[in-house]
């Protein structure tokens, strides 16, 4: 049993660190973090990494745990839907939800990350920057820090060690080293690259913007989310090599032709397209799973450090938001019991993390080729009926990740049992008013109990 008294370090001012860090501070531990950038807020840093992100229920509801909701709600933009475009042109909406408070929220990922260590300082947590974890003593959690401005490494004790230090976690590549640590990593063979739409005169989107914009074209995609300043963040997802691949935009031209070819109505509204495309890196997607999660209550893995998911549900972060409020609820339950609250975090969460890993890989196909399919479109529709004249028990896929916080376990066995359904309800109509009640109403009654829907 650790005490209070005791330090809990933590590796990553990324979004996890800081916000675990508040909760932390606010039970009265000493918290310090370890992070081996510079400090945002005083040195610019490129992105490298999408410029903002989807932020739903799961991590709206541990920012509100936190405080912070009220605050963050001000530099977030609501996205009602996905407005589809075509290769001609033509747009096509599709609402996320059933009403106007199912709505996901653009957020930009600086903002929100400054505002968390922001408020982690003023709560008196200590983020060290420019110190790069480069190892850890498992047996004792000494931590091996090299200082980012001499190069000097120097060893520290610490008595709890938290790796929040993302997909390419140092504290886990220390654990790689373990007898019987499982671990896979699955890259996808697309990339992808962030693009802007800067804004229109006196500051104003030019696109709708109160939704997630996306251009499907089969194998590959184009997005756009609205930040608050006017402009649209974009992201390309495209193969690495083939046809239509990265490998082939090797020059200004190809990329000019390529966007004027493919998206034309997005090519218009992009002027710096070469300059950005070429300015900006090529980021990799991959799926990590691991296992165990922690050494002897010593030393533990939260949010992508443990469970790195591909971008497609846009619950990477919501993801480890989630994991923090679960991880504080059992501080709560058992005190600083670190081994039993190490233990019961990672059987209770590895099981969802794994099924929204692969929620998210299945995403990609919906995302980037269904969504342009009519017959899939009219499937939301009936999704939509469904859960309009069965609530609480037939709920979408979609909703159970999205606006709930249903386990994601059960957000994919009731998805599939539903996918199923759909199948059978929509095979030879494509209106509403065909749809058979009767039936719907023998499947639903047979397979699906009523969901525990916490909001
Ligand atoms: C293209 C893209 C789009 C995404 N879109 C969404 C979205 O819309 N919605 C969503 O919920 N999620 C999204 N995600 C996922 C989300 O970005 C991650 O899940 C989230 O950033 C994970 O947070 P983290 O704190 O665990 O790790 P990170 O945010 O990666 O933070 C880790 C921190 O640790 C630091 N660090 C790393 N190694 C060390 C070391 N050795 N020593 C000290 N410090 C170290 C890093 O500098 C960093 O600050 C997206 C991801 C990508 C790639």
């Amino acid at each position: 049993m650790t005490t209070k008294s005791e330090t809990v370090s933590l590796i990553g001012a990324g979004l996890n660190g800081p916000l675990l860090a508040l909760g932390l501070i606010q039970r009265g531990f000493r918290v310090e973090i370890y992070e081996r950038r510079p400090d945002m807020r005083r040195v610019r840093i490129s992105a490298g990494r999408s410029i903002n992100l989807a932020l739903s229920t799961r991590g709206i509801y541990a920012l509100d745990q936190a405080g912070l909701w009220d605050e963050m709600r001000n530099i977030a933009i609501p996205m009602k839907g996905r407005m589809m475009h075509s290769a001609k042109g033509d747009l096509t909406f599709q609402p996320y939800g059933r009403d106007e408070i199912e709505v996901i929220y653009s957020i930009s990922r600086a903002e929100l990350n400054i505002a968390l260590m922001n408020s982690a300082e003023q709560r008196g947590v200590k983020i060290h920057f420019q110190r790069r974890c480069t190892g850890i003593d498992l047996k004792t959690a000494a931590l091996r820090l090299q200082d980012g401005h001499t190069g000097e490494e120097r060893t520290l004790e610490s008595d709890v060690v938290i790796g929040c230090d993302g997909s390419a976690s140092a504290i886990r590549g220390e654990m790689l080293k373990l007898n019987r640590f499982n671990f896979s990593q699955q890259y996808l063979d697309y990339a992808y690259k962030e693009l802007t739409i800067p804004a229109g005169p006196s500051g104003k989107h030019v696109l709708e913007n109160n939704a997630l914009h996306i251009w499907p074209r089969g194998n590959y995609m184009l997005i756009a989310l609205p930040n608050v300043d006017g402009t649209f963040a974009c992201i390309l997802f495209l193969p690495f090599e083939g046809p239509d691949s990265f490998a082939r935009l090797n020059t200004p031209a190809a990329v000019l032709e390529f966007f004027q070819s493919r998206f034309p109505d997005a090519a218009r509204l992009m002027p710096d397209l070469a300059d950005n495309f070429f300015a900006n890196p090529t980021g990799t997607m991959v799926t990590i799973k691991c296992s165990p999660w922690h050494v002897d209550g010593r030393v533990l893995l939260l949010g992508d450090a443990a469970h790195a998911i591909v971008p497609f549900f846009g619950q990477g972060i919501n993801c480890g938001f989630e994991d923090c409020t679960f991880f504080l609820e059992l501080l709560d339950r058992h005190g600083a019991d670190w081994k039993r609250i190490f233990t019961e975090f990672e059987s209770a969460r590895k099981i969802n993390t794994d099924a929204i890993a692969d929620l998210a890989v299945e995403n990609f196909v919906e995302m980037r080729d269904r969504v342009a399919d009519p017959h899939f479109l009219f499937r939301k529709k009936v999704e939509l009926a469904l859960e309009s004249k069965y609530p609480g028990v037939f709920v979408p896929k979609y909703a159970m990740v999205t606006f709930h916080r249903v386990p994601y376990v059960i957000a994919l066995k009731r998805g599939e049992m539903q996918d199923l359904m759909l199948t059978e309800l929509c095979a030879r109509i494509d209106r509403i008013e065909d749809l058979d009640w009767s039936k719907a109403d023998r499947l639903i009654r047979d397979e699906l109990t009523p969901l525990e829907l916490a909001s």
